[in-house]
């Protein structure tokens, strides 16, 4: 079997459980050559998670794959945010994780050729190493900062669910709960829509089952 029938295969299964969520192809550390292949099949969202790479790859890609969308989705450094802004065919950013890095993207926010969607990213699991806002008020502070905004534009909220525990299934099922709960009251405080990323090869299963709007996926679709 060629690589190409392999991944087609891998879309087809992936997507034949999703519904109505939708998927992101998180690409890190993968070639040039393995997105490619992907986007011809007809795939468009890739995520990578280091600024770096993320331009080297766009840049590499920019003439091939010239409708593809792509998320950054790792933790990112106040001081790479302009970096970031010249990513071509950016499309949006699930990992923003605190104020001071929702402030510094929105004055660079002038830098962007285009809109870009934000998600915000909240720590369900509480993990110490996990980043992410900690409470709904810091949430809804920095969702309204966003609402003012030309061209970022709120989209949704982004977890992780809890990596380290005997029972994950139980456990990023309530995190991907949490943060349902967390959109809703953020939808219905400043009425807006939100959609959600959450689900990771490990979990992604239940956050399909807890309606997702995003999943994103990197170790199952490249093995
Ligand atoms: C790497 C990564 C993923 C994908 O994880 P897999 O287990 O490889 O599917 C999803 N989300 C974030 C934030 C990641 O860093």
């Amino acid at each position: 079997m060629t690589q190409k029938d392999l991944f087609a295969q891998k879309l087809k299964i992936v997507k034949s459980e999703l519904g109505q969520t939708h998927l992101l192809i998180v690409s890190k550390t993968r070639s040039i050559e393995d997105i490619k292949i992907y986007y011809e099949l007809g795939h468009r969202d890739f995520g990578e998670n280091r600024v770096q790479e993320l331009l080297e790859k766009s840049y590499s890609l920019q003439k091939d794959c010239p409708e593809i969308r792509w998320h950054m989705i790792g933790n990112i450094q106040t001081n790479k945010v302009n970096q970031l802004f010249s990513v071509s065919n950016l499309f949006a950013i699930h990992s923003v994780d605190d104020r001071e890095l929702v402030e510094k993207m929105i004055k660079a926010q002038e830098r962007l050729a285009h809109e870009v969607f934000v998600f915000l990213q909240f720590n369900t699991s509480h993990e110490a190493e996990k980043s992410g806002f900690e409470t709904y008020t810091e949430l809804e502070a920095s969702a309204e900062l966003l609402l003012k905004c030309s061209k970022l534009k709120l989209k949704g909220l982004m977890t992780m669910g809890t990596l380290r525990t005997d029972n994950f299934e139980a456990e990023a099922g309530r995190c991907f709960q949490d943060l349902q709960v967390e959109k809703e009251k953020l939808q219905n405080e400043l009425n807006i829509k939100l959609e959600t990323s959450m689900g990771m090869s490990q979990d992604y299963k239940i956050a399909v089952r807890e309606k997702s709007d995003w999943i994103r996926l990197g170790t199952m679709m490249f093995q």
